[in-house]
């Protein structure tokens, strides 16, 4: 007789797996089958975590610093990530204000575990990073979508925002640079968010991983620069995971008031206990040493996205914001949808994107992960050749569909 399945909980069954991991992962397994994919679909930099970092880390095992450390990451890391953020920023956080995490988002987890109840709403301005809606789910809480216009940059418009707002609203999470558009929130979006938040008591929840990539010299409208008594109801998440290119050695932090980081904290000790040890070294050389990395892989960043840009917008009914920060372009292609090739319906961005994965061997990530269908995410963190290779295949799978 065979064994009835095991159940599993109610809780898991809301959840999808990270959307972006699987194309990557479906990327790969096409590569080593020995397919010349070209891959736009990666959400890191690809650089390599500088020399003085992995120096440290190495320093740190060969030292033995190898076992527990202090539940919200070590002191000295929590120090230097306030000297950061007074030198940086003027904002003046103590290290009981700070907690390392395995990763920002994992950092993002706690905060969710411990901020939001069964019912409560929080607002996510969409597109959007994948992680936020399973993230709110997990803890119990509703996402509640604002949608941002391609039209105003996907800027967030307090008109829009104000329609979405209800009595179980309970606050809101900001990206900005914005992981899948680049785009950056204007003053007047902050002032709006600022004003609401103050009126009816909501956190702000300031995902804050790609602000040492931004372009132009507008610089990065901030939140807690709108009103600095802001940061008693502001969370920052920040980490060096896209800032010195260290994905791999999982370190963020988050900065914000003291009774949320101490309930994080609870939350971490009996879960993670702590981030790694050697990892937590790492990010010390990081945030306490030379800043020049981020700004030498902006530079290279720049070129690489006025070229993707410009192909983009170079095909015909393809509109294409320009991203202002991160390493991503957010491309619409929905006058494509409807077309067809070889006998295969495009209705969407799954069916985009796997025909583009399929038969121009391009990896790119569909919009509807981010929540928007009209569009794909392509990254440009990869090298200018693959990215002029990747154009011209584009545009020729885009001209075969009728
Ligand atoms: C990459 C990313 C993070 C954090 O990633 P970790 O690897 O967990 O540090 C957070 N938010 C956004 C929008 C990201 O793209």
């Amino acid at each position: 007789m065979e064994a009835p399945m095991i159940p599993l909980a109610e809780r898991i069954k809301q959840i999808k797996p990270s959307p972006t991991l699987a194309v990557d992962a479906k990327a790969k397994a096409l590569k080593a089958g020995g397919a010349d994919i070209l891959n736009f679909s990666v959400g890191e930099p690809d650089f390599d975590t500088p020399l003085h970092v992995r120096e440290a880390g190495k320093a740190a095992i060969d030292g033995g610093f190898t076992r527990y450390t202090p539940v919200p990451g070590i002191l000295e890391l929590r120090q230097a990530i306030c000297r950061r953020y007074a030198e940086d920023r003027g904002w003046q956080y103590e290290p009981d204000q700070i907690q390392v995490s395995c990763g920002g988002k994992h950092g993002l987890y706690n905060m969710a575990q411990v901020l939001f109840n069964p019912g409560d709403e929080v607002l996510i301005p969409t597109p959007y990073w994948v992680s936020y809606p399973p993230i709110i789910q997990l803890a119990g809480g509703t996402p509640v979508f604002v949608p941002l216009a391609e039209e105003r940059n996907f800027d967030l418009d307090p008109a829009i925002l104000r329609d979405y707002v209800t009595d179980r609203t309970r606050g809101i999470i900001l990206n900005s640079p914005s992981n899948p558009t680049g785009s950056v929130l204007s003053r007047q979006a902050l002032e709006a968010v600022a004003q609401l938040a103050v009126e009816r008591n909501w956190i702000i929840i300031s995902d804050d991983i790609y602000d040492t990539i931004v372009y132009g010299d507008g610089g990065l409208p901030h939140i807690l620069d709108i009103d600095p008594a802001l940061q008693a109801r502001t969370l920052v998440l920040n980490g060096v995971s896209k800032s010195f290119a260290m994905t791999g050695w999982r370190i963020g932090y988050t900065a914000g008031p003291k009774h949320i980081i101490a309930a994080m904290n609870k939350i971490q000790s009996q879960s993670t206990s702590n981030p790694s040890s050697v990892a937590q070294k790492a990010a010390l050389a990081a945030a306490a040493g030379p800043q020049d990395f981020p700004v030498e892989m902006k530079k290279a960043f720049l070129p690489r996205r006025d070229y993707i840009v410009r192909e983009l917008t170079g095909i015909p009914r393809v509109t294409c914001v320009v991203p202002k920060g991160a390493f991503y372009v957010f491309p619409n292609f929905s006058a494509y949808y409807g077309k067809s090739v070889k006998g295969r319906v495009i209705d969407g961005s799954v069916a985009l994107a796997d025909y583009l994965l399929e038969e121009a061997l391009l990896a790119t990530v569909p919009g509807i992960a981010f929540g928007c269908d009209p569009f794909i995410r392509f990254s440009f963190a990869t090298s200018m050749a693959i990215i002029e290779k990747g154009m011209a295949r584009l545009r020729e799978a885009l001209a075969a569909l009728a």
